[in-house]
């Protein structure tokens, strides 16, 4: 490797630019010498760097370009960074992280530091899953049981075991009351959009609701359910009675202050894990099953899914579901979040809905990427999802040109079951994070060298640290 080769893998940036060319000299500048220009020919979120010695100028063709721009110059430094030119522009307008707050809270501050994280690698979807059986985290204020029941549960799984019905030891300590309120909300989305991030809530229909139940147990299918959320980890079979007209009632008037609340675009309804046990059993849910002539219990979820659907789309709002809202045939409006095998993306792609990926394999940074020291425990101990595994990451795998065109994007996922805290959360989410932000970010343009990738990796990882991320060692 020669001297200059060598001072470019040490610009280190994460996540790649499209283009980047560098030439002799350096430059030391001060924010203030930063020059900001509009171009309007430069792509949306893309900009033109320009670093000369006697400053830096920046194009773009709206404030997004210009503020990842921003986030590149904040990786090269002040002093002595390379004259050059880096023009950049993202492959995927859906560059999103899920976090799960339903079954371990983080609260509002752990929340923005993860903000300010994706906002550093160019992420801008934070889909925030708000609802589970373990815990409700939303107050809403046509129903304040639902936090005043389903916020807190008598206790948690121990650290160690996965907390499953096979292998669950109760610590025995409350958990909560947790839970955001509508001003914690509104300063999460200020803070959220002064970084270019959309959020997106998800609250659950119909499964995944022991929570709700615990607040509203009228709402289930059968009578005396404990008004506690669920402490083991795993599926509920108690779910939403779809055969109660209030039932359904009240999840309108829950979407209404979602609604209300959230002014994006995409509301995240689910649909995914919904036990059809207590469905079989319930007298109000066969006779809906019947009254609509409808063949079975996956008909009624679609009627379900179907039903809330075209409700918040009378609200001016598009719906996504996981992948499971498919057998129902939903309108082609609704967009398909697959996270099951890849041909349900594939095949929602085909059909004409727009989708975003999640990869089981690839980007659910829940489960081990296989380093050795591993403090931490798993839900399922024996999946592994490799800093490679997250770098080869490909939304587009296997999709024909048409179905391509039909891929908003990807996310990448944390599921809470066996993640407690900032500190344990970080460990697990960088730097595979990192990985999955150059796949949405610079990815199919430029291709893809895992070696590069772990060299300016190295170089970007003391950068996390500094900042005090808990970033994971690079195996
Ligand atoms: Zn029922």
């Amino acid at each position: 490797m020669n001297a200059f080769v060598m001072f470019v893998a040490a610009i280190a940036l994460v996540p790649a630019p499209r283009e980047q060319a560098w030439r002799d000299g350096a430059c030391n500048f001060a924010e203030k010498d930063v020059r900001f220009v509009r171009d309007a020919a430069l792509p949306p979120e893309g900009y033109r760097l320009d670093i000369a010695p006697d400053g830096v100028t920046v194009a773009s063709a709206d404030d997004a370009g210009a503020f990842y721009a921003r986030k590149t110059l904040k990786q090269l430094g002040t002093n002595a960074v390379p004259c050059g030119t880096v023009t950049d522009a993202p492959a995927f307008r859906w560059r999103g992280f899920m976090l799960d707050e339903g079954r371990h809270f983080f609260g509002k501050e752990t929340v923005k530091s993860l903000l300010d994280l994706m906002a550093d690698h160019k992420l801008n979807v934070f889909h925030w899953h708000l609802t589970e059986d373990q815990g409700w985290r939303l107050a809403i204020d046509r129903f304040p049981e639902l936090v005043q029941y389903g916020a807190v549960r008598p206790e948690s799984p121990v650290h160690g075991c996965t907390g499953r019905p096979n292998d669950y030891r109760g610590n025995g300590q409350v958990y909560g009351p947790y839970f955001y309120t509508a001003a914690d909300v509104r300063e999460i989305l200020a803070y959220a959009k002064e970084r270019f991030i959309t959020v997106v809530p998800e609250v659950e229909v119909p499964g995944h609701a022991r929570a709700l139940l615990a607040a509203h147990p009228e709402f289930a299918c059968r009578e005396g359910l404990p008004r506690v959320p669920r402490t083991m980890n795993g599926i509920e079979d108690e779910v939403l009675c779809a055969g109660n007209d209030e039932a359904i009632r009240f999840m309108e008037q829950v979407y209404d202050e979602v609604c209300a609340l959230f002014p994006g675009t995409y509301v995240h309804i689910g649909g995914d894990e919904c036990p059809k046990k207590r469905w079989k059993e319930c007298p109000k849910c066969q006779a809906r099953i019947k009254a609509l002539g409808l063949n079975d219990e996956d008909a009624l979820q679609a009627w379900v899914t179907r039903h809330f659907t075209d409700y918040l789309a009378k609200k001016g709002r598009r719906t996504v579901g996981w992948d499971e809202i498919l057998a129902g045939n939903p309108g082609l409006e609704t967009v398909v979040h697959n996270w099951r095998k890849p041909e349900y993306g594939i095949e929602a792609a085909e059909k004409g809905h727009d989708v975003v990926v999640s990869a089981l394999g690839a980007t659910y940074f829940s489960v081990s990427q296989g380093v050795k020291e591993d403090p931490f425990t798993y839900l399922s101990p024996k999946r592994r999802c490799s800093l490679a595994a997250a770098y080869a990451f490909d939304p587009h795998a296997g999709m024909t040109e048409a179905a391509k065109r039909h891929v908003l994007g990807a996310e990448c996922c944390m599921w809470s079951e066996c993640t407690w805290n900032e500190y344990d959360l970080a460990f697990k989410l960088w730097p595979r994070a990192c990985a999955f932000a150059e796949a949405v970010w610079t990815a199919p343009a430029a291709p893809r060298d895992f070696a590069d990738f772990s060299q300016r990796m190295a170089v970007h990882r003391l950068r996390l640290i500094s900042e005090g991320v808990n970033c994971a060692p690079l195996e």
